[in-house]
């Protein structure tokens, strides 16, 4: 889950981290009086969990504080924007840039370092990349190695890197980036912005996280009424699979394969009776551009699955792709259904399935 700014910056400022004064704020007053009790040039900015935002317009700078008001005002007009940061504007000498990173191929964090920091990071493909051994954290002799900083600078970038470091394994974090961190003319760092992205598993047991409602969507409804447990992603590759487990596995196998699910749907156990309601909620997404189907049998019978899953697809006629994998019990006679109904194989093996979907999204 992401988080935005105001909340990076809540747990950079409780290590110790400087970072500009400042507050969130919700409406142009808010705002006008935030800019006053800063007194000076201020930066107001939207607070949207996404990055870019300095490229969509959304940081203004403000010189007086009813510049600010009318930053405010432009900015809280523009659709999904409800809260904003209101924070001092402070001078830059040079712009870093400092992250650490969950890699999924390296299966290990990575810190990202770069003496060029700012909007254009991403472009200048300038960034050090630097794995982390989980079981011994950062290592400080290898990492004086690494920046190769041998000017004033560097006690204050080594000990923020090993800090941020902290703070990312202690807040179970995918992500925890500063971009730009900022050097003052005086030379003290201080974060000018901050991207936090928490592993989703771990939310739970961060009570310290903000809470964050989730309001439910049209389908997460009608699912829920209609006795199934389905859950909106933001991909296009729709998913339907036999149990929660597999589900995962699935949604695993979709991400590694650099595709976006556009759900989980919990169709196990007697579900798919109501195959043709689960069917339907996963197609009711607007997003959804291709389907995967991933059945796995054992005590459930992969042929009954299909010929629940077949007769929701001639009631529904959708004109999606469809890529199948199935395995286990009744294996046979599902293939050959699907081949006989819709004219298409099912795939070898899911990994096969995988890729064809999302080629075909
Ligand atoms: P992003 O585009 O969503 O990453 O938004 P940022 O918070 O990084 O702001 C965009 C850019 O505005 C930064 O890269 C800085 O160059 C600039 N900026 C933001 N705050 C300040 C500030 O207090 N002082 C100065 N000089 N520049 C700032
Ligand atoms: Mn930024």
């Amino acid at each position: 889950m992401r988080f935005d700014e105001q909340t990076a910056k809540g747990f950079l400022a409780e290590c110790g981290f400087r970072v500009p004064r400042g507050r969130a704020v919700t409406s142009e007053e808010e705002a006008l009086e935030a800019a006053r009790a800063l007194d000076g040039p201020v930066v107001v900015k939207a607070l949207t969990a996404h990055g870019g935002r300095g490229k969509a317009g959304l940081v203004r700078f403000a010189a007086s504080a009813d510049d600010a008001r009318e930053a405010a005002r432009a900015l809280l007009a523009r659709s999904g924007i409800e809260s904003l940061r209101v924070e001092e504007r402070v001078d830059i000498a040079q712009e870093l840039y400092a992250a650490v990173v969950t890699d999924r191929s390296l299966k290990c964090p990575l810190l990202l370092f770069s003496t060029e920091g700012g909007i254009e990071i991403e472009s200048s493909g300038q960034i050090a990349r630097h794995p982390i051994d989980i079981r011994r954290g950062i290592d400080p002799e290898q990492l004086r190695r690494w920046l190769r900083l041998d000017h004033a600078l560097f006690n204050d970038v080594e000990w923020f890197l090993m800090t941020l470091y902290d703070l990312y394994r202690k807040l179970d974090a995918e992500l925890f980036e500063i971009n730009p961190l900022g050097v003052t003319p005086t030379g003290e760092l201080i974060a000018l912005d901050a991207k936090l992205i928490v592993d989703d598993a771990a939310i739970g047991r961060h009570l310290e996280l903000p809470e964050i409602e989730r309001t439910e969507t049209v389908l997460e409804r009608r699912a829920r009424e209609a006795g199934l447990y389905y859950l909106e992603l933001e991909g296009n590759v729709g998913v339907l699979a036999n149990g929660a487990g597999l589900t995962m596995a699935t949604l695993d196998a979709v991400r590694h394969y650099g595709g976006q699910p556009a759900n989980f749907m919990e169709i196990g156990g007697d579900a798919y009776r109501k195959a043709t309601e689960a069917l339907g909620i996963v197609l009711g997404n607007p997003r959804v551009t291709t389907l995967l189907v991933n059945l796995c049998g054992a005590y459930a019978r992969t042929d009954v699955m299909i010929e629940g899953f077949l007769t929701g697809w001639k009631t529904l006629r959708p004109s999606v792709p469809v890529c199948f994998s199935i395995r286990g019990t009744g294996e046979t006679r599902a293939r050959q259904l699907v081949a006989d109904e819709l004219g298409v194989e099912p795939f070898e093996s899911m990994d096969e399935a995988v890729q064809a979907a999302i080629r075909h999204g």
